[in-house]
């Protein structure tokens, strides 16, 4: 974290803060770890933070310490706008811009006369706050977390609960430190979280082998749907809203099928596209290895981004269309999709 965002950081935590941590819409693992070990971190140092996210988040990581106490904006609104009114500090973490939070809520922040303090690794973060920490090197938010407790000086405040939120975060925004992002700096901060106290065989059963019958079932038909272009180096898979409702789809189900995809021999580029009925959209997620930016992909087709190896976006144009479009546009990028590696 540069001097002057330390600083700044530091003066605005000088006395006792009333503070809300804010993830983005649809929750990860990395939203949630984060603002949940930034949580922790805070009240350590004296201050009243409340985590506030837009929605609920997944069942998988419905047994991370202090997640009880999440306040979620759709289930809560009065008690939200509450905790926004009363606000010093609103920190938004591991989001670029105030429109992934979504709906009412995007509007309350845009309005608010808190302070805002930014910690996010996503691709060309917004101007909003008053201190922005945003390093699109960096593996997680959940790893700036903890970098922004080293450059308080308040490592010796790393509990086991802080550990084990910062820790999951890392684990699930990695891949299980597969990704490129994880430098040799991310396995430090994890060995050190491990130290304090997060153990990893547990993290990893309690985050990835809590499957039910249904979502195996879901994948199954993930997986029959999948189609490969092998001259594209590209494969994708389509899930219509019939094969979700049959399955008893559940919040998070579909998280990681793109994965499946992107790991077909030879496959640069995979991408799922998810029809969602209800909101009359097709939302959409993105993978990619080496150069093949999908951030740059979904920012021009599918009012997205992200990261350059992991994006999302959405359509609004039904799930034919959508896919006969992405059909059509595919080829014009057949040479960076070769050139990729
Ligand atoms: P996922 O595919 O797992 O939902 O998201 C992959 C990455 O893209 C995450 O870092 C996420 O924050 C970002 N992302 C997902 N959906 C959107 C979107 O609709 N807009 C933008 N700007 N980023 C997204
Ligand atoms: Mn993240």
């Amino acid at each position: 974290m540069k001097k002057d965002i330390t600083e700044t950081v530091i003066k605005l935590l000088a006395s006792p803060q009333k503070v809300v941590i804010v993830g983005h819409k649809n929750p990860d693992g990395d939203a949630v770890g984060s603002c949940l070990g930034l949580s922790f971190f805070l009240k350590s140092l004296g201050h009243s933070p409340n985590v506030i996210m837009p929605n609920d988040f997944p069942d998988f990581l419905k047994w991370l310490p202090g997640c009880e106490d999440i306040v979620i904006y759709e289930k809560e609104v009065e008690k939200s706008k509450e905790l926004f009114e009363k606000a010093d500090l609103i920190f938004t973490l591991d989001f670029n811009s105030l429109d992934r939070v979504g709906g009412e809520l995007q509007t309350i922040l845009e309005n608010a006369t808190a302070k805002f303090v930014m910690i996010d690794h996503h691709q060309q973060p917004a101007e909003y706050a008053v201190a922005t920490y945003s390093d699109v090197k960096m593996s997680s938010t959940s790893e700036m977390v903890y970098h922004f407790m080293d450059a308080l000086g308040e490592t010796s405040k790393l509990s086991k609960e802080i550990a084990i939120n910062l820790y999951t975060g890392i684990m699930t925004d990695t891949g299980s430190f597969r990704f490129a992002s994880s430098s040799p700096t991310t396995h430090r901060v994890a060995a050190k979280l491990i130290e304090a106290g997060a153990e990893s065989a547990i993290i990893n059963q309690n985050v990835y082998d809590t499957n039910s019958p249904d979502r195996m079932k879901l994948l199954g038909v993930a997986l029959n749907n999948l189609v490969i272009l092998p001259e594209l180096h590209t494969a994708y898979i389509t899930m219509t809203q019939k094969e979700l409702d049959d399955n008893n789809f559940k919040k998070g189900d579909t998280e990681g099928f793109v994965n499946y995809a992107l790991s077909v021999k030879g496959v640069v580029f995979a991408i799922i596209f998810i029809e969602n009925k209800q909101e009359s959209i097709v939302k959409i997620s993105l993978r990619s290895k080496g150069d093949f930016s999908v951030n740059d992909f979904a920012r021009n087709h599918y009012s997205g981004g992200g990261h350059i190896n992991a994006a999302g976006g959405k359509s609004s144009q039904d799930l034919n269309k959508t896919i006969n479009e992405f059909i059509s546009i595919l080829p014009r990028y057949k040479n960076e999709l070769t050139d990729a590696l």
